[in-house]
């Protein structure tokens, strides 16, 4: 089997190059039973790797903690914001509500005297 050294791992180990990922898998059923390897094709070096990790090539990379941390941090804020502006409109609501409540108590009291009035006039 042609298999070529070219690509270092990220503890500075060689990384063995196969030429297909049959190859890749048949070495790692050869060299690691029980192991779970897996097999990808490397974009440095277009040969099959074998990884104990889930390859890093296909998947995004893991964001760190801080950056989670941020982001949640962020997302924190924004919820906040968005409660704050909720209950000021339920707020604005309310006193929107009671303003309209003491118009229609004006006009129905005026409507009253009016037809008050009205009646007296026929009397
Ligand atoms: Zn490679």
């Amino acid at each position: 089997m042609a298999e070529k050294r070219l690509c270092k791992s990220i503890t500075g180990k060689s990384k063995i190059c196969y030429r297909s990922a049959a190859a890749a898998e048949k070495a790692a059923r050869r060299t690691h039973c029980g192991l779970s390897l897996k097999s990808y094709i490397c974009p440095i070096c277009r040969c099959w790797h074998l990884t104990k990790e889930e390859p890093l090539h296909k998947a995004e990379a893991i964001p760190s903690a801080a950056k989670l941390r941020r982001k949640l941090r962020a997302y924190g804020l924004l919820i906040a914001a968005q409660q704050r502006r909720f209950d000021e409109s339920q707020a604005a609501l309310k006193l929107a509500q009671e303003k309209a409540a003491a118009e229609q108590a004006e006009v129905e009291l005026a409507l009253t005297i009016m037809s008050a009035r009205s009646y007296g006039r026929k009397l």
